[in-house]
Formats: C-alpha cells, structure tokens, sequence
C-alpha cells in the first residue's frame, strides 16, 4: 500500500513513537511524508520514505494531489488542533480531497490505531 505520514509540529513525538511502534508493518509499504515528519522518521526510525515538502510550503497540497490521482491508500495526519496554522486551507483542502475520494485519514492517534490495525489485517 501507498501511505502518507504527516504531524504537525506538536504532534510529531506522538507520530513518531506511532510509527516505532508500528515499524514491522509500516516497513512493508511505500511510505510517503511531508518534509519535516519524513526526515524525522527516516532518522529516528531508520524508515525509507519519499519526502515531499514541508507541509507550510506545499507538502500537504503535494500529498492532496497523490490523494487525487489515486496516488494514496491511507494517510495517517497527526493534526494538532489547539495551534493555529498558517497553512490551514491546505490542511482543510487535502482532508476534503479525502472525503471526495474515500481514502482514511487518521487525523489523531485514536483512530490511526483503528486505521492501523486495519491495515495489518489487510482489510482496507
Ligand atoms: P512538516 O509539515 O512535516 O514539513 O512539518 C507538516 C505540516 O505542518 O503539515
């Protein structure tokens, strides 16, 4: 499966622990990121992934593009919802992309562990 990770600043360490947690699962799949969240788990988890840019610059419309074009199975979005972004039409734009295409968003860590476990099972 084709699969994004992406956090926004605050939720990165809880990300990143996710994806340790996960790493025997996640290895398996092509892994795609925004900038900051990639290389972070590249070097903290010892995960190849392919990095577009951060997500303030264009990551998030990037990984809305893939979503389009049926580039993407599942995303996992670690948001945090109590810091304003400045790239929050961004943010808004890839989630509704995923409603228009039915693909999981996690967009906290509740439901990544649905989503998760769903994947390991080969259920999507
Ligand atoms: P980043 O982008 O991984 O480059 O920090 C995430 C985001 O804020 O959308």
């Amino acid at each position: 499966m084709k699969i994004a990770l992406i956090a926004h600043d605050k939720k990165k360490n809880d990300l990143i622990r996710f994806v340790q947690k996960h790493d025997q699962e996640f290895i398996k799949h092509e892994l795609f990121a925004t900038g900051t969240t990639g290389t972070r788990i590249q070097d903290e988890v010892g995960l190849s992934i392919h990095r577009f840019k951060s997500g303030p610059l264009g990551g998030d419309q990037e990984i809305g593009s893939r979503i389009a074009n049926q580039q993407l199975d599942a995303v996992f979005f670690f948001r945090d919802p109590l810091t304003a972004q400045p790239h929050e039409p961004d943010v808004s734009a890839l989630i509704r992309l995923g409603d228009v295409y039915n693909i999981p968003i996690a967009t906290n860590e509740g439901i990544a562990n649905v989503l998760i476990q769903a994947i390991i099972r080969n259920e999507l």
